[in-house]
């Protein structure tokens, strides 16, 4: 089969691959639609470290080829979606439900040969059938909606809350998408490309805001009665952004950290510990395919919006390098 390797930084190649072979736990997926996710666009410069000698590629939909002997819940020919995500089943963090987090996780394109190719393998508990309603094209996306879902469950809003969500990216999207499903009536947005923060309004923000242009804290402060937002969601990952976020919230409010900066940062913590602010992460996503599904297919959590270009397997190299452009947001890649 064909397949987009990573041979390093500056060293993807789409060339022949051997077809995955399955397991009795395992499901072959014949690929469908992929979608390029930022740290693909970080491998390919080098600046997010990857094993060498792996598929790329971790957000895909496709069709089930063939199960191992074990496999129940779904059968050849069905549409499904895949969880980049081997878990080990046996450390404390799988074992207290929380194997999102697994010490000995996996991650498709990342650490294991993941869905840039025509065809990928995961065990069986990643695999999830496609609700009626989902298309290939949004099935390629569940697993990026489910991030942002993850994370805004773990912050928990209520519908009085006035939210902050710093970061127009798509992750920062799909949060957004997600606290409007919570029934938040104010969210703040804030970032840096225009025709993001536009479909940021179209999706249900309050308002958004374009630093350096306004300044975030003088808008969060003007909206909230100088008191600070409930909550906010940092979904950039830069220092500046982080140590804004203390700024931004209210007293015994909440900080939901999203974004993965590059080394260690610093902030002002004793402001956060003398007005109790609850600090808190989130990774990949827990139990969110299941019910987001149904979301993604009921348009609830409507990811068409986000997908600004498309482009056949041949060019996946060129569909990584458009990822990166101004008008971008989601980039699909068809293996049709
Ligand atoms: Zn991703
Ligand atoms: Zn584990």
């Amino acid at each position: 089969m064909k397949a987009l390797v990573f041979d390093g930084p500056g060293a993807v190649r789409l060339k022949d691959y051997p077809k995955p072979k399955i397991s009795d736990d395992e499901v072959l997926i014949r690929t469908q639609f992929a979608a390029v996710c930022g740290t693909d666009a970080h491998m390919l410069s080098g600046s997010f470290p990857a094993r060498n000698g792996i598929v790329m590629g971790h957000e895909a939909s496709g069709v089930v080829e063939a199960v191992g002997r074990r496999v129940t819940h779904v059968t050849p020919g069905q549409h499904v979606v895949g969880s980049p995500i081997v878990i080990c089943g046996n450390c404390l963090a799988c074992r207290s439900g929380r194997y999102n987090v697994c010490q000995n996780r996996q991650h498709l394109g990342i650490e294991a040969d993941g869905v840039f190719a025509e065809y990928f393998k995961l065990p069986g508990y990643s695999v999830f059938a496609s609700p009626p309603g989902l298309t290939p094209e949004e099935g390629a996306l569940v697993e990026p909606a489910a991030v942002g879902y993850h994370a805004v469950c773990r912050a928990a809003p209520t519908p009085s809350d006035t939210v902050v969500v710093m970061g127009s990216g798509p992750i920062g999207l799909f949060i957004l998408e997600s606290v409007v499903a919570f029934g938040c009536q104010k969210i703040i947005v804030s970032g840096h490309r225009q025709r993001r923060l536009d479909m940021a309004k179209q999706l249900g923000a309050h308002r958004v805001v374009r630093p350096p242009d306004e300044d975030l804290e003088a808008v969060v402060m003007e909206e909230t009665n100088g008191s600070g937002a409930d909550i906010v969601i940092e979904a950039v990952g830069r220092p500046d952004t982080i140590a804004e976020s203390v700024r931004l919230v209210r007293s015994a409010g909440k900080i939901m950290m999203v974004g993965i900066p590059a080394g260690p940062v610093s902030f002002d913590f004793i402001h956060l510990v003398r007005r109790e602010v609850d600090l808190l992460t989130s990774d990949a996503s827990l139990y969110a395919y299941e019910r987001i599904h149904e979301l993604v297919a009921k348009k609830i959590l409507d990811v068409r919006p986000l997908i600004t270009h498309t482009f056949p397997f041949e060019q996946a190299i060129e569909a990584i390098e458009t990822s990166k452009a101004q008008d971008a947001v989601k980039v699909l890649i068809s293996f049709d």
